[in-house]
Parts: structure tokens; C-alpha cells; sequence
């Protein structure tokens, strides 16, 4: 951006997966004035890289002949799996453990077709119940797998600590520098300070928190997750979408021979990956196209996020689903913990990392469409790269502002999701949320 020093003030609104991986990226590039702003203390528990693990698959390499959608994709996960492997702040965190996709529905099952078409990686296909639980020690699955079909990857995927990778950043980029003002009202940005010329043309100067204080900056990162629709008018190129995960508790001798297991990831089912090393509780998320909180704004439909450490009941029901086809003795465990998980979708499920082009000074990086973990690392990149004014010309094309793509947008759109009944739900009208008997004390 114009007058973009390492002296200047820079102000990131969110400090969750991409706010820190932002932060952490300027300091290192050298940039002495980094301030963070998060409405919660760190780690957030409403951020959505807060959670035991995410799933990290590597790609081919990107090619000059690929699409562009091809090029993009390859490009970012080449970047992130460069730091995945090879940065030392970041690579224990990664577990190249493979990975399993599958589905039981037809037109599921056709995605995954899909998928191994596109893969040059070497993938097993899974056939019946004995070929799924030969994929792990004896005694892990134990299931059926009714109807279940896909292929194992057994090289070049696996799972992430993301809340380990979350918090290096986090003590990595304040040891460079970088400072945080988190929870209470201090940390939570109320609205974008912007300013207007006589000739109509905006600036931002910074950012109001719920405290009533200016923050100040040269230039502002709007980094809030699914959040971020709400501080700024995104002309509905963000649709805030919520997952549903669930923690089971197992033992410490179960935990032994459910370590180093590949990802099992039904695509119209859900997902497990081996329990945390630290509390062995296993993470179960189920699949589904989404839920959005539909309320009327200004006169207009919009999904609002809100926080909730409880699930929808009918969203158990499909974890127990999964758990009695692959794993039954562990169907009936009760859950300690549970949390509805909010992420940005746009239209095309690409990011959003572009300058805006109406307000001078202001990048946003936004719109992780469910796949802004394993690929932070490039996002950091990227978006100091638009910063700078250096991104990659094919990236650009593909991440820009892009508003001309959302008009009329169809919010209940399955956006090549599947699960459930294929629909969008609407939390609006959840009546039944989960008890969590014993929850444990994690946020
Ligand atoms: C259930 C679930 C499973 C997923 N699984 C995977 C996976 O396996 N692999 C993968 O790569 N990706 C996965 N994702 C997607 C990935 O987690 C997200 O794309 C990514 O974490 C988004 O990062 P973010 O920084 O945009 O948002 P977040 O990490 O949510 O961070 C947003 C931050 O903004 C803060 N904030 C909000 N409002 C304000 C405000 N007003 N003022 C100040 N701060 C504010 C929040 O406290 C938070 O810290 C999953 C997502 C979900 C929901």
C-alpha cells in the first residue's frame, strides 16, 4: 500500500488462525508497529482454529498449465506445506499420518471419484468393512462401515495441533514484537473508523472497541473470521456458516493404541482423527452442508454468528451415526464438550485477501469456506504480500473483491457440501440443544 513502511502502524482486527498468522508474518518481514485487537482472551474460544486438530492435506504441485481454481489451490497448499514441513516454529505440529475419504450416498461417493481422479498421490481404494479397519491397529475400527466407499492416501496428509500451531504464532509473533490487546471490552471491535474526503473517498483510520477507545493505525486488517461480516459491508460475499464438533473421553490405554491413525473423513458422514495427546479426548465433527443463524437485518436475510457450547441435537444424533458404522464401542459415550464452530463462506469457497477498493488502507482476509487452517501459513503470506502490493498476479485474480459474484446469492446454496438431510439448517429454529453432563474445563 502507498507509504507502507516497517515503521508503519499497522492494526489487525481479529486475532484468531489468520490474525496471527498475519501478525506473525510482519514481524518476521520486519514490521516494528503490529497491533492485534480480539474480542476474546487468547485463544479465543470462539476462534475456529481453536480445536484439538485440523485435517492438512498436501497437493500436487502447482503448474503454469493448471486452471487457474487449479493453480490457486496447488499454489496455496504448496506454500502452507513448505511451512508445515520445514518451518521449525510450525512443523511439530504437523502429523503425516494420512488420510481416508469416503462416502456412503451416491452422489458423495462421486465427489470422492472426483477427488481421486485429480490426486497423483498413490490411493488405496476401500472397499469393504475388512479394507477400512486394516487401515488402523486392531481394536480401532470395529465397525460395519454399511454402504462406506473411498480410498486411503497413506502419504502426503495427516492432522494438525491446531490449537499448538495457534498459540506458536501467538508467543512467536509477540517475541517479535507484535502486541495484543484481547477480551473484555478492550479487545472487541465494535466498528471500522473511517474517514470521508470532501471527493467522497474513504479512509480508514482504525477501530472502535466496545471500551469506547480509538485504535488508531496507517493501515487495518479486517481478520475477524465470521465475524468480519459483521464490522464491515461485505455485499454479501460472506455467508456465516457453523460446523458442530463434540469431544468423547477415552482412557489412557485406549489413547495407546489410537496413536499415529490416519484421518477417517466420511464426506456425507463426518470426521474423527486420533485423540489429543494431552487430555485423550477424541474430536467428532459431522457433515453437513452447514447451519446459519437466519435473522432479518436491515430489512434484508442475513446469518449472524453467535457463540454456543452446546450442539444441536439432531447434529449428536449424526456423530453417533458415524460412531456406531466405524467405531460402535464408543457410540454411547456421553460427550464433555461441545461447540458450535462458525467459519466465512464465500460464493466460490476461495478466500477473500484483497485491498478493499472503496476504502483506502484496508486489506481483508477473510472467508476460510472451511479450509483456512491447514493453509494459514500461505494466508499469512498472501496477505502481506497485498499489503506490500507483491502478491501473485494468478492469486490476486482469484482472491480479489469480488461482490459482482454474490448478487442474488442463494444463501441456502450446499456449495458441493454433503451430509444430513443436504440442506442448509437454520439455528434459528434448533429447539433441542446437547447436555453436557461433565464438561471438562477447556474453553
Ligand atoms: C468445525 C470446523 C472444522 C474445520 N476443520 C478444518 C480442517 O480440518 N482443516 C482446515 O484447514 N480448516 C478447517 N476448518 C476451517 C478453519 O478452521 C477456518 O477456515 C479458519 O480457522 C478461519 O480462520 P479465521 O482467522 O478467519 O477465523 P477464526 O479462527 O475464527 O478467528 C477469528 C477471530 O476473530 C475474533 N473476533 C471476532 N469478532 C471480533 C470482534 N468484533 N473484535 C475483535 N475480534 C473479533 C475471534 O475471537 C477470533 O479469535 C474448520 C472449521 C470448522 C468450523
Amino acid at each position: 500500500m502507498d507509504g507502507l513502511t516497517h515503521d508503519s502502524s499497522i492494526l489487525i482486527i481479529g486475532g484468531g488462525t489468520w490474525g496471527c498468522s498475519i501478525a506473525l508474518q510482519l514481524a518476521r518481514r520486519g514490521y516494528r508497529n503490529i497491533n492485534v485487537l480480539d474480542a476474546s482472551e487468547f485463544p479465543s474460544p470462539i476462534a475456529a482454529g481453536n480445536d484439538i486438530n485440523k485435517i492438512a492435506e498436501e497437493a500436487n504441485p502447482p503448474s503454469e498449465d493448471d486452471s487457474d481454481e487449479n493453480y490457486m489451490w496447488n499454489r496455496i497448499h504448496q506454500m502452507s506445506m513448505h511451512a508445515w514441513l520445514n518451518d521449525d516454529l510450525l512443523k511439530p505440529f504437523y502429523h503425516s499420518t494420512g488420510f481416508i475419504m469416503a462416502a456412503c450416498g451416491d452422489d458423495a461417493y462421486k465427489h470422492v471419484l472426483e477427488y481421486a481422479a485429480e490426486e497423483k498421490a498413490e490411493l488405496v481404494p476401500l472397499k469393504t468393512a475388512d479394507d477400512f479397519q486394516k487401515t488402523m491397529p486392531k481394536g480401532v475400527l470395529t465397525g460395519s462401515f454399511p454402504k462406506w466407499r473411498g480410498y486411503w492416501k497413506k502419504k502426503g496428509a495427516g492432522w494438525l495441533f491446531a490449537r499448538g500451531a495457534l498459540e506458536a504464532m501467538h508467543t512467536e509473533s509477540i517475541r517479535l514484537g507484535a502486541k495484543y490487546v484481547t477480551g473484555g471490552l478492550q479487545g472487541k471491535v465494535d466498528s471500522l473508523i473511517i474517514s470521508s474526503s470532501a471527493e467522497d473517498a474513504r479512509t480508514i483510520i482504525g477501530a472502535k472497541t466496545a471500551d469506547g477507545a480509538d485504535h488508531k493505525a496507517d493501515y487495518t486488517v479486517l481478520a475477524a473470521g465470521a465475524n468480519s461480516d459483521v464490522l464491515l459491508d461485505f455485499k454479501k460475499q460472506l455467508r456465516p456458516t457453523a460446523w458442530t464438533l463434540a469431544h468423547l473421553p477415552m482412557s489412557i490405554k485406549e489413547a495407546r493404541i489410537w496413536g499415529d491413525l490416519p484421518v477417517l473423513y466420511g464426506v456425507d458422514r463426518g470426521f474423527f482423527i486420533e485423540p489429543d495427546e494431552e487430555k485423550h479426548e477424541l474430536k467428532i465433527c459431522d457433515e453437513h452442508p452447514g447451519y446459519c443463524n437466519f435473522v432479518e437485518v436491515d430489512q434484508e436475510v442475513r446469518s449472524v454468528p453467535f457463540a454456543r457450547q452446546q450442539i444441536p441435537v439432531d447434529a449428536e444424533h449424526r456423530m453417533r451415526v458415524l460412531l456406531a458404522e466405524t467405531v460402535p464401542h464408543l457410540a454411547d459415550r456421553p460427550f464433555n464438550f461441545a461447540r458450535i464452530c462458525w467459519d466465512a463462506d464465500t460464493v466460490d469457497r476461495f478466500f477473500l485477501i484483497d485491498r478493499h477498493p472503496e476504502i483506502s488502507n484496508l486489506l481483508v482476509a477473510v472467508g476460510g469456506s472451511g479450509h483456512g487452517f491447514m493453509t494459514n501459513p500461505a494466508v499469512g503470506v498472501i496477505a502481506v504480500d497485498a499489503l506490500e502490493g507483491v502478491m501473485e498476479l494468478r492469486l490476486q485474480k482469484m482472491m480479489k473483491w469480488r461482490p459482482e459474484n454474490a448478487v442474488g446469492r442463494d444463501w441456502c446454496a450446499t456449495q458441493n457440501r454433503f451430509g444430513a438431510d443436504g440442506k442448509i439448517m437454520d439455528l434459528s429454529l434448533v429447539k433441542d440443544w446437547t447436555k453436557i453432563e461433565k464438561p471438562n474445563e477447556r474453553s
